[in-house]
């Protein structure tokens, strides 16, 4: 729960000090008054001279500096106390981020999460660069202001108390109607963020297939939404500034009839009473009007406090459980009754089979069979429906993820580069520092070191985000030589579709041969080589484990295998 007064009474020193400031305020505002009506009344009542004059201007000089310090100072510890806030809370964020299990990391749009941390941290500034520092100013000072009051003329200090808490019931009314809007501009405001962000990063397909017309009207139809939140919650503080202004008006014309009447017609007060009150009485209700309009500020980020909670809320506590089931050593995989459901969609039926460690594991299938679905579900990304996938006999889920995941690589046919060099890409295999050398050698026996050497700057070649500039095979033997870094005990490799040449079809086979001498390696496999070498073959037709075994078992036992055999891409065959 992100409780926004909790983290602000948690800067101690900050509130301290605005509790202060505001106090010194409150005095000062009173000195003003005093000074100002003591210069009018010797001025127009007394006659006096410029000389007697001169220590109260001097007086209201000080103070009218006091009171623009104190207003400084105020606003200063408001902006700090934000600060403070939103750098604690976007480290917590990007912590979360990152210790978040990976199940939930690829949930929901990124945009939606780049909203969360940019702007519903931002939302939360007013909170406490505004509200804060007025909430603190108006707790204290009216309460300054209206003992003086009363000391003054009690029959006007009664007629504030009668009035002025109007002013905070209409504000929780109105505040109430505002709440509720604001949580519908920021849930609109995260959508917005989420279909821009998402569309953005499928322009080329969007535009391929001739969809960027329709997107552009679903981001404007978005935006839109957007707005007319954004207007909701604007009317509503209009309309409650408005009602505000009338209440301190009437509450002011009151008292101004009651002072008015004594001072003249009944001859009750002295002018300087009169004048003394009339001067505190605005200033009682201006702090009491910009008390309600930092309110609305405060409402509005109650709705991104509340967005931030439930994304703490749904981050899983991270239990590290599990931790010694697996060492360097490859595990022994088993899938135990493991099925998987896509929604509505695919689902894999339950697979039974195990993989020992230091084998050679081949999927394979026709195409939308499920290989890669089963792929995914042995690394961890997809839950199971049923069953589980046992490493070294306990539960996958029941592993520590982060020592699951450091015994793992996962070559997919795509693997993901950022932006950044061929270097800094290489080396995020290891978890460690590792020295130039050290990546050279990875990148030779992932068989790039030609392909980089042909680059002008080398290994300090820039690649665009999502690996932009390289083909998929050199993107490929890129997450190879991560592996190689890695050292893993486990591999998953999804093997390219397309044809390769036979030289990088060689290197690819030895770098794998490489991998393997301390790793068990499962391969979505579409080389005749690669499948024939297998230790175990897992045939999956329709999501359903049709037959497994060896080559020569399946030959033996499975006959459409040989004709599976027959559609695989030649590779080298021996
Ligand atoms: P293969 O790797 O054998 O070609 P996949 O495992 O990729 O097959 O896909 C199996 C089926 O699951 C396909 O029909 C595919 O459309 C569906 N599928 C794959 N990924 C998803 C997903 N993220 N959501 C819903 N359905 C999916």
């Amino acid at each position: 729960m992100v409780d926004l007064k909790q983290l602000a009474y948690e800067r101690k020193n900050i509130m301290v000090f605005l509790i202060m400031a505001s106090f010194l305020k409150g005095l000062a505002m009173i000195g003003q008054a005093l000074f100002f009506v003591l210069i009018a009344d010797s001025v127009f009542l007394k006659n006096a001279s410029f000389q007697d004059m001169v220590p109260y201007l001097f007086g209201l000089l000080g103070v009218i500096f006091l009171r623009v310090l104190c207003g400084y100072v105020i606003g200063r510890s408001g902006v700090n106390l934000a600060t403070e806030v939103k750098t604690h809370l976007r480290e917590k964020l990007i912590q979360s981020f990152a210790a978040n299990p990976l199940q939930a990391s690829i949930q929901g749009q990124s945009g939606q999460k780049v909203s969360l941390l940019l702007d519903a941290v931002d939302e939360l500034d007013g909170y406490y660069s505004k509200y804060i520092p007025q909430m603190i100013q108006s707790y204290i000072i009216p309460v300054l202001l209206l003992i003086v009051i009363f000391s003054q003329h009690w029959v006007t200090g009664l007629i504030i108390l009668i009035t002025a808490p109007f002013i905070p019931i209409f504000m929780a009314l109105v505040g109430i109607k505002t709440k509720e809007k604001a949580d519908q501009q920021m849930e609109k405001m995260g959508q917005f963020s989420g279909t821009f962000l998402d569309v953005l990063q499928g322009l080329t397909t969007l535009k391929l297939y001739g969809q960027a017309e329709r997107q552009q009207q679903t981001i404007k139809k978005s935006s839109l939404d957007f707005r007319d939140a954004t207007m909701e919650v604007l009317k509503s503080a209009f309309l409650s500034s408005l009602m505000l202004e009338y209440i301190s008006m009437l509450s002011m014309g009151i008292i101004a009839l009651e002072i008015g009447l004594r001072l003249v017609v009944f001859d009750s007060l002295t002018f300087f009473t009169a004048f003394f009150v009339m001067i505190l009485v605005p200033d009682f209700f201006n702090m009491l009007k910009d008390f309600g309009s930092a309110f609305h500020t405060g409402k509005g980020s109650t709705a991104a406090a509340n967005r931030l909670s439930a994304h703490f809320e749904k981050e899983a506590p991270s239990v590290e459980w599990g931790q010694g089931i697996l060492s360097n050593e490859p595990p022994y995989l088993t899938l135990n009754g493991f099925s998987f459901q896509y929604g509505e969609g695919f689902k894999l039926e339950p697979i039974q089979a195990e993989i020992p460690p230091y084998s050679q594991a081949a999927i394979i299938g026709k195409s939308g069979s499920g290989k890669t679905t089963l792929l995914h579900a042995i690394a961890g990304l997809l839950p199971p429906e049923s069953g589980n996938v046992l490493v070294n006999g306990v539960p996958r889920d029941q592993i520590d993820e982060k020592s699951w995941f450091e015994q793992l690589s996962y070559i997919s046919q795509n693997p993901y580069l950022f932006a950044g060099t061929i270097k800094e890409n290489i080396a995020i295999g290891a978890s460690r520092e590792t020295t130039e050398e050290e990546v050279w050698e990875a990148a030779k026996k992932a068989g790039i070191v030609e392909m980089v050497m042909s680059l002008k700057e080398g290994l300090d070649t820039p690649v665009g985000e999502a690996g932009r500039g390289l083909s998929g095979g050199e993107k490929q033997r890129i997450a190879l030589a991560r592996a190689f870094l890695k050292q893993p005990s486990v591999i998953l490799f999804d093997e390219p579709t397309t044809g390769l040449d036979l030289q990088t079809e060689k290197i690819l086979q030895e770098s794998l041969a490489e991998l393997g001498k301390r790793a068990t390696i499962i391969t979505v496999a579409h080389r005749l080589h690669t499948i024939k070498q297998s230790d175990v073959i897992l045939i999956l037709s329709e999501g359903k484990l049709a037959a497994a075994g060896s080559h020569n078992e399946l030959l033996e036992t499975y006959a459409p295998y040989e004709e599976m055999l027959a559609v695989q891409h030649g590779g080298i065959v021996q």
